[in-house]
């Protein structure tokens, strides 16, 4: 039987008169439309060359045609690569050229410079996609009243390509299977018991593995409603709580809804669920949900390459800082960064994962690929962590975010959390700075309470005591926000960078 995710997810959609999106101008796509809308995009497809086993590249603004393109992709058996709206066109040369697709969608705007950038590249077909039912590939869509069959796939087929947002080096292009992207909904859909009835506030990216899959798939393998939103905003998406059953969101997201003043017990009623990835969520603002809203937001844990990798439970202790446990059929152990010896439960090391969620490997990189799988198939996340004695994972940063101070070991999270709890203070960064005596330093960059007037001695004053000497910051700076990408992710490298040479004679 064919493995493809895209007759999986229209077997599942069993009331096509259901609307499966939608958008804020008001436009509602049922499943009938969006399956057969899907088979036209594909015919569309395949009327340029794409074949089985090609890649569509897409760098496209959200709407719901962009869903309607990834379905296209499985259904013609070609794998979809998308792309992060803010690259620039010398970013988008290195994807091409790396990825080489048999078809490049762009916005409408970029049509005449992408078409150039490809030329040079040899690469033969770019067409335009925009967000209101414009650009030249959609004008062929509208052509087209054919639906040809999905072409079958086998479990390890592509399905999608994912470049990772890689902050040091090239980024490497994940190559997701038809399985992993299918065993995940289907997992997570059990778990956060998804049905039919449910309506998700989908204001997250469709060029990242959270809006793009996790978000979706679970939405439409459950054959429930997405309300589409270009982008967060706080405003719209306390309006359409009331009519919502569920939100998926990054941790930046819940502090801004926490600043809203219509976020109420009362404004969340009609909700059933708050989920939140893709980075850290405090432990103050899973607090502070609840106390507002008597929520419970629950965190889930997983990357590009390996999809969900944990949840905290539907039903049991959601716990603040932690993710939860491994999902059904994933199997996590943590180890030895270097030697990879695996280590006990509360022992802190790198996090390993191996199951159907996990990728097929780093495009085009089998040395890259190699070197991130031990030899018993466990690929290593690159994130610290353990597991308490109950079970829940618990991730204290990156690997390579670990701070090496003088020999000792200091992971940033624990010093964070020891700084974040402090009156005046929103949150906090914690990053090594190369140091003439001790190797690396310990540095606090922090956010403080708008009028707060902690400053630095207040804070190591505080520190002192609490942590050992080595983990305590050597110096503390003070930021108006933390820089942080579109996924709410805080770019430690970035202030690393900024800070440099603070402990440099
Ligand atoms: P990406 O591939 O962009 O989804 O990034 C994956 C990385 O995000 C993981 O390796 C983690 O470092 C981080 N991440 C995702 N979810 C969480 C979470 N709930 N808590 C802490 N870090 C997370």
């Amino acid at each position: 039987m064919s493995a493809n995710i895209h007759d999986l997810l229209r077997a599942r959609a069993t009331n096509p008169d259901k609307t499966a999106i939608e958008t804020p101008d008001g436009q509602r796509i049922t499943y009938r439309e969006l399956y057969a809308r899907a088979g036209r995009m594909a015919r569309a497809l395949v009327d340029l060359g794409v074949e089985p086993g090609d890649r569509v590249a897409a760098q496209i603004d959200k709407s719901p045609d962009a869903i309607v393109l990834a379905l296209a992709c499985f259904r013609a058996g070609a794998a979809l690569l998308p792309l992060n709206t803010a690259y620039t066109l010398t970013e988008l040369e290195y994807f091409l050229g790396d990825a080489e697709p048999a078809l490049t969608l762009c916005r409408p705007g970029q049509l005449e410079a992408v078409r150039a950038l490809s030329e040079r590249l040899g690469l033969r077909a770019v067409e335009s996609l925009g967000d209101r039912g414009d650009g030249t590939f959609l004008a062929r869509v509208a052509q087209t009243s054919e639906e040809p069959p999905t072409v079958p796939r086998a479990r390890d087929d592509l399905a999608a390509i994912l470049y990772t947002s890689g902050t040091t080096g090239r980024s490497k292009g994940a190559m997701l299977t038809h399985e992993n992207l299918s065993s995940n909904a289907e997992a997570l859909v059990s778990l956060w018991r998804f049905t039919a009835d449910d309506v998700l506030i989908h204001a997250l990216p469709v060029y990242h593995t959270h809006g793009l899959f996790v978000a979706t798939n679970v939405a439409l393998l459950a054959g429930a409603t997405m309300i589409f939103q270009p982008k967060f905003d706080a405003d719209a998406v306390m309006a359409a709580m009331p009519r919502a059953t569920a939100l998926m969101g990054v941790p930046t997201f819940y502090t801004r809804l926490l600043e809203h003043p219509g976020l109420t017990r009362a404004a969340t009623q009609h909700m059933r669920l708050f989920v939140s990835g893709s980075a850290p969520l405090l432990a103050e603002t899973h607090e502070l949900w609840r106390e507002r809203t008597s929520h419970a937001i629950l965190e889930r844990y997983g990357m590009t390459e390996t999809n969900m990798i944990t949840s905290n439970p539907y039903e049991g202790d959601r716990i603040a800082g932690t993710v939860g446990f491994p999902l059904p059929g994933v199997s996590l152990r943590v180890a030895e960064p270097e030697g990879g010896r695996v280590l006990a439960q509360g022992e802190v090391g790198v996090i390993e994962v191996k199951g159907p969620n996990v990728f097929k490997g780093y495009w085009r990189m089998p040395e890259k690929t190699a070197a991130e799988f031990r030899p018993d198939g466990f690929f290593i996340t690159g994130d610290l962590g353990m597991v308490d004695a109950r079970g829940y994972v618990h991730i204290v940063g990156r690997a390579k975010d670990l701070i090496i101070s003088g020999g000792f070991n200091v992971y940033p999270k624990e010093v964070e959390s020891e700084i974040d709890a402090m009156e005046g203070v929103v949150e906090s960064a914690v990053v090594g700075l190369a140091h003439p005596d001790f190797g690396e330093g310990v540095a606090a960059v922090v956010v403080r309470v708008p009028g707060a007037s902690i400053d630095e001695f207040a804070i190591r004053e505080a520190l002192e005591g609490r942590l050992a000497k080595f983990k305590q910051p050597k110096r503390v700076f003070f930021v108006e926000a933390l820089p942080r990408n579109a996924m709410g992710k805080v770019q430690k490298a970035a202030l690393r960078e900024a800070y440099k040479g603070a402990f440099q004679p």
